[in-house]
């Protein structure tokens, strides 16, 4: 096997898995893209295998520990520790992300599960050449109606890989409604953003709605209306929600009148940036009147960067959405906000917010931590396995 001698004080001694052009002393034999490598020490100790792309930054990332081929059994054995870890959760409904890339032992790759239909995203090239393999395994263990590959995901270019997306195993897939916590939902895994829902914020739909109740409640950059929903069901009195994709305002009404809501939810399709400037023009007209507009906001915008090149203009988006949301809550009305930028960590995200308040001279106390639902794992060697946190304020009054 080809072998990849490492440097003295590469990442990979300090238990994180990935190896940089930069970190390699000597590639020994000729591995060709996507082929499974050993790295080594400068002692000639071995350190585990890993997958090879010399056209990527992240030149290979370690899968094992050991001496390991990526044959049939081994995906089989990746998965069944991948479905293992998700049933010890106790996840109520079969909608779960199965697996979760390099948390779960297999680099670059994402699969989500809606019961008996699987959605595969094959991020890495040499797993993408060995997506049958994967698909497999999947049909062993769990018999799926269909196995979808949503390969659409702009992350692939880093790999050279092309935009693809179609059916792997089974029947075309039409849109199908479930119910996750409750709520009905239409999801179409052929055409929805992402691999279907957000499945990842699950569990913080359930936290935000427990501040729902008789609240007034606007949820920015909604997509199908997750957090919308689950609040108009415990009982918000009004809630907006705002998306720029009509897709996704579409989709938010179907799910509200599915759910027997839409007496509550207005889902408006409007840039948020637009939607949140107006409405404080509006109230700054008013001259801020104490009952504010909302007694709860959401955020969830996406990431705003995917370098870290661009770092400083995405900064001044969140800054910009959290100042005009904190001007726009009630006296002691409730903030919800996420951040899913592999690039901006917890503490920038917080220090964004810091700065919101001051300008917007509103204080804050923070009530909640947010993060990834467990079934998306994180490992504290590999911090990039972490992309979302949150984090719900509440408004101090007086301030
Ligand atoms: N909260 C959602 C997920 C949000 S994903 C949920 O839990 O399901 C981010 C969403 O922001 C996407 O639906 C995307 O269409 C939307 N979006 C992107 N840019 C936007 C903008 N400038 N204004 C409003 N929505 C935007």
């Amino acid at each position: 096997m080809p072998s990849l001698i490492i440097k003295p004080r590469a990442r990979l001694y300090h238990g994180h898995e990935w190896v940089y052009a930069t970190d390699i002393a000597k590639v020994n034999g000729t591995p060709q893209p996507g082929d499974v490598v050993e790295l080594m020490n400068a002692r000639d100790r071995a350190l585990g295998s890993a997958i090879y792309n010399p056209h990527s930054q992240i030149v290979a990332r370690r899968f094992s520990r050991r001496k390991q081929d990526l044959d049939a059994d081994f995906f089989l054995r990746r998965i069944e520790r991948a479905r293992d870890y998700r049933d010890s959760l106790g996840l109520a409904e079969p909608v779960h992300r199965l697996v979760w890339s390099e948390a779960d032992g297999l680099p670059g790759v994402v699969i989500d599960r809606y019961g008996d239909r699987f959605v595969l995203q094959t991020l890495t090239l040499a797993m993408d050449q060995r997506k049958n393999l994967i698909a497999d395994a999947l049909e062993t263990l769990f018999s799926p109606k269909t196995i979808i590959e949503r390969n659409d995901a702009p992350i692939r270019k880093a790999e050279s890989l092309p935009q693809v997306t179609g059916i792997l195993r089974g029947e075309v897939p039409a849109p199908f409604e479930i119910e996750v916590a409750g709520i009905r939902q239409i999801v179409d895994l052929g055409e929805g953003q992402k691999t279907g829902i957000y499945l990842d914020q699950l569990d913080n739909y359930r936290a935000v709605a427990r501040r729902s109740a008789g609240k007034r409640v606007l949820d920015c950059f909604c997509n199908q209306g997750g957090f919308a929903l689950h609040a108009a069901k415990v009982g918000a009195v009004s809630v907006t929600a705002v998306d720029s994709s009509d897709a996704a305002i579409a989709a938010t009404t179907a799910n509200a009148q599915l759910n027997g809501l839409v007496q509550t939810v207005n889902a408006v399709s409007e840039n948020a940036f637009d939607f949140l400037k107006n409405a404080e023009a509006r109230h700054a007209e008013a001259g801020f009147p104490p009952e504010g507009v909302y007694d709860l906001i959401v955020l969830d915008p996406p990431s705003f960067t995917r370098s870290r090149k661009n770092l400083g203009d995405a900064l001044r988006g969140y800054k910009e959405i959290h100042l005009r949301a904190l001007k726009l809550l009630s006296r002691d009305g409730f903030l919800a906000t996420f951040c899913c930028s592999h690039h901006v960590n917890r503490e920038e995200f917080l220090q964004i917010i810091c700065e919101a308040s001051v300008d917007a001279r509103r204080g804050i106390r923070l009530v909640e931590s947010h993060g990834q639902r467990l079934d998306h794992p994180v490992l504290p060697t590999l911090p990039e396995t972490e992309y979302l946190k949150g984090f719900t304020f509440q408004a101090v009054p007086g301030w």
